[in-house]
């Protein structure tokens, strides 16, 4: 594939973090590829089609109060109307009579609007002595009522192909009385770790080895998006294991996700593996920690070559992958990046030339929220990962933070 130009430092040939996830973005098509599944099978997936309303919702005019269904036209301006009630309408059991002039009919949340009422009076503004309800002046026409149709409208479209079920969205569904929908298939992403080094975990570690995260973290995270994942283990700097292990990972996956192995190092012969067997570029990202990555494709196959520190693997995750998962799994508009500024407690060195995803954890004092560095922010110490609630983003061209100035932050998690 093409290198895109390189932003960031031009001496240095970094390519910027906006370039290199244009250059993922616009390089990727959705997977091709639906089924149909029950609506609670949904939850995560993605719509691989329009849901048009087949109903309205709410189907009838009904009461957003408990109260009395008036007719507007009885109510005087400027002193208490006496109406004769006539009924009394329930949710699911509605008043079947009609609300004539002069009358008023009892009515409950959510009750059908009974034949000839245009309004609803709060039970709490009104007096009632035996069957005769006295309404105060200052009532509005139309008013407490819910229309036909107002949360979705027959025929309309109620969620829009690309939509990523939540449990909004399921509820949304259900309230349209549909039962099945079709979805985009599941992204079939398949993951190993590289190094000599990188021990299974269970068994005791030997002299020189360090246990296996970055499987664990990309496990995480995979699989709350709802991937179908292949987890293909730990394969070692030995050009047949990995060989074996990318022929194996195209095959199989839309994505391949490797950690390790992409930076310039003696034994790491996976650079030379991933350009033998696909078209990959590899660049020198302006961003810390993360600076090496590898993207192409394998085949048919996507492929993400992280780096193989642990928090370099989220962070190169979060910002590049994430999103290019997203987009292949059908996800249309992609989601807005959660940014915001607040301010910083601490005071942070910093040089120009790369955006710096320091993690950070954020507390709110007298009503305001600030964010302080959480712990050493070394791109091996997992965890500042752990105990961050966030990352505090330094774009390119800030040179450094002031104790009480603003930053950007990313918080980790989100409400739905
Ligand atoms: P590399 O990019 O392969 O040179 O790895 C950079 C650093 O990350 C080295 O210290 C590795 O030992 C470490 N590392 C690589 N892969 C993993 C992994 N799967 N789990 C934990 N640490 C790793
Ligand atoms: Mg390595």
């Amino acid at each position: 594939m093409n290198q895109p130009a390189t932003g960031g430092d031009p001496g240095r040939n970094f390519l910027s973090v906006a370039d290199a996830r244009s250059a993922i973005l616009e390089s990727i098509e959705p997977v091709i590829g639906w089924e149909r599944v029950a609506v609670r099978s949904a939850l995560g997936r993605i719509l691989a089609e329009d849901v048009i309303a087949p109903c309205n919702v709410p189907a009838h005019d009904n009461s957003a109060m408990d109260g009395y269904a008036v007719r507007a036209a009885d109510l005087a301006a400027g002193a208490d109307s006496a109406l004769t009630v006539v009924g009394t309408a329930f949710a699911g059991k509605p008043f079947s009579g009609i609300v004539g002039l002069g009358q008023a009919a009892r009515i409950m949340t959510g009750a059908e609007i009974p034949e000839g009422a245009d309004t609803i009076v709060v039970q709490e503004v009104v007096r009632r002595e035996d069957n005769r309800v006295f309404v105060p002046p200052g009532q509005r026409a139309g008013q407490n009522l819910r229309r036909a149709g107002e949360d979705l409208a027959l025929g309309g479209t109620a969620l829009a192909a690309g939509s990523r079920c939540g449990p909004a969205e399921l509820g949304l569904i259900a309230s349209l009385g549909i039962a099945e929908i079709i979805v985009h298939r599941r992204l079939r992403v398949a993951f190993f770790s590289t190094g000599d080094e990188i021990a299974t975990i269970g068994r005791p570690l030997a002299p020189g080895q360090v246990y296996d995260s970055n499987r664990y973290t990309l496990y995480g995270a995979l699989s709350r998006l709802g991937c179908e994942l292949i987890d293909m283990g730990v394969v070692a700097d030995n050009p047949s294991a990995l060989e074996a292990a990318f022929a194996d990972a195209a095959q199989a996956a839309d994505v391949i996700i490797t950690s390790g192995g992409v930076s310039v190092g003696e034994a790491d012969f996976i650079r030379e593996m991933m350009t033998r067997m696909g078209e990959v570029s590899f660049w020198k990202l302006a961003i810390k920690p993360g600076r090496p990555m590898a993207f192409g494709r394998i085949g048919n196959a996507r492929l993400f070559g992280l780096p193989g520190n642990p928090v370099a693997v989220l962070v190169t995750f979060y910002q590049f992958v994430q999103d290019a998962l997203l987009k292949l799994m059908g996800v249309s508009p992609l989601p807005a990046p959660g940014l915001f500024e607040v301010i910083c407690t601490d005071t942070i060195r910093k040089q120009a030339g790369r955006c710096e995803y320091l993690r950070g954890r954020m507390s709110r004092t007298d009503g305001r929220i600030s964010v302080a560095q959480a712990g050493a922010q070394g791109s091996g110490i997992l965890r500042s990962m752990s105990e961050a609630d966030c990352f505090i983003v330094l774009p390119e061209d800030c040179i450094g933070v002031q104790a009480g100035e603003r930053v950007l932050v990313q918080p980790f998690d989100g409400l739905v």
